[in-house]
């Protein structure tokens, strides 16, 4: 497939904007990017996906997400309203995701993922909890992921709020999908598995040492660090450590391991995340609506460490998160000099593409250049004052929108174009969700008193 009349953005190193040039799409990859005219010569019968104008660049990438979320919409949290992130959990999300059976979990996934493809997020970083349905829950968000086109990397939430018995459970479903995404290639590789643990307030010592122990050699984990103070003081009382020195005790940290929010570290913490390369992710607009305050990012980021951007079950609008970013910082400091742009670019673009690489290690991610995965957007941007690589993340962030994505394409395969949808069918899948939310919401109401 060639792909024709766009401006590029590489998002390399340096980033380029590039006029005149196609890209040819050969299989999943990008094979060449070159003069268009040369191109269209060179290949005179290949099939052609005109960009009538539009910026073609990488499909956006989210590092931290819950695609089980998806029922909370519009619902009505009983009673006096959380007063903060742990009466939240309480009374918001461990009743919700008790609530879920199988068929809730695979309807919210493809209602996540059909806002993904819509809004141009290509490859998602997922973190699944439902404690009722808990084996065989990833292979069911994996056949929505494979139905999609997307991609997508998951784990299921360990825990022990829900007693031993139900952690063990949480343990094998990890351990069981990360040997099947070894063995095989689900979803054609577009799904891979890591090992997810829901956070350390809701984990035994003897819990994280059976993780420790039976995640399968070089997995890395995804869990919730620091996202209020209450993380922290939980694991001073359970282990005498702060949060960090507590999962690098367990050997929880290292290069293949997320941590989301960070938001409470210190500054020892913040050098252990760096020493370790540990990935962190940063979710402002949750950290809003949680009113957790802001994560140390700037500082974590100096210090080395490896700061990406998620959603946390959010809409899957990356820009959005872009721009939440750049405004939190500046209002919780009253200083408008804080999270420049380029920060948010650093994270956003480079960052979360280098993330995505360690589980998709078979080309490059979330960068135009030959060699690279077929992951590309088209944006339906006109931009009225010079747009270059110097200035390009304050044109996204004060001018591009997610309804601007009119293609969205994911290892060579058209999933939405001209903003009609290929793979899945949205008001089928709307229509379907909204039939199972009022007994989803029936059973949450049953949970929510006792939590
Ligand atoms: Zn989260």
């Amino acid at each position: 497939m060639l792909i024709t009349n766009g401006t590029l953005i590489t998002w390399g190193e340096p980033n380029q904007i590039l006029e005149g040039q196609a890209i040819y799409v050969r299989g999943d990859r990008i094979a060449e990017i070159g003069p268009q005219q040369a191109l269209l010569a060179r290949f005179p019968g290949e099939e052609r996906l005109d960009a009538g104008g539009q910026f073609v660049m990488p499909g956006n990438i989210c590092a931290h997400t819950h695609f089980y979320g998806a029922f909370a919409r519009g619902m009505a949290i009983p009673g006096p309203a959380p007063q903060d992130f742990p009466e939240i959990l309480k009374k918001l999300w461990w009743p919700l995701d008790k609530s879920l059976t199988e068929k809730d979990v695979r309807a919210s996934a493809l209602v996540m993922l059909v806002d993904a493809i819509r809004h141009g997020t290509t490859t998602l970083i997922d973190h699944h909890a439902s404690p009722n349905a808990i084996e065989g829950s990833l292979d069911v968000i994996a056949g929505a992921v494979e139905k999609s086109g997307l991609r997508a990397v998951l784990c299921y939430e360990v825990t022990d709020r829900d007693g031993e018995e139900k952690a063990l459970r949480g343990i094998a479903e990890n351990v069981r999908f990360i040997e099947r995404c070894r063995r095989e290639s689900v979803a054609e590789g577009r799904v891979k598995a890591t090992f997810g643990l829901h956070a350390s307030l809701t984990l035994s010592e003897q819990t994280l040492e059976r993780c420790r122990q039976e995640a399968p050699q070089g997995a890395g984990f995804h869990i919730h660090l620091a996202e209020h103070e209450a993380d922290e003081y939980d694991s001073l009382a359970k282990s005498g450590a702060r949060v960090v020195d507590r999962l690098s005790r367990h050997d929880i940290l290292g290069p293949n391991t997320i941590v989301a929010h960070a938001v409470h570290v210190d500054a020892r913490e913040i050098a252990e995340l760096a020493q370790t390369q540990t990935w962190v992710t940063h979710q402002p607009r949750s950290n809003m609506n949680n009113g957790v305050g802001a994560a140390p990012v700037e500082s974590i980021l100096r210090a080395g460490a490896r700061m990406c951007l998620g959603t946390d079950g959010f809409s899957h609008t990356m820009w959005e998160e872009w721009k939440a970013a750049y405004l939190l910082h500046k209002v919780w400091h009253r200083d408008p000099r804080r999270m420049p742009g380029n920060a948010v670019a650093e994270m956003g673009a480079y960052n979360n593409a280098r993330l995505a690489e360690i589980f998709f290690d078979e080309a490059p991610l979330g960068v135009l250049t030959p060699g690279a995965c077929a992951d590309l957007l088209f944006v339906d941007y006109h931009p009225h004052t010079p747009l270059s690589p110097g200035n390009l993340p304050w044109h996204i962030i004060f001018g591009f929108h997610e309804s601007m994505v009119t293609t969205t394409i994911v290892a060579g395969k058209v999933l939405m174009q001209d903003r009609h949808l290929l793979t899945l069918d949205e008001a089928a899948i709307a229509a379907q969700a909204r039939e199972l939310a009022p007994e989803v919401w029936q059973r949450y109401e049953g949970f929510v008193g006792r939590s």
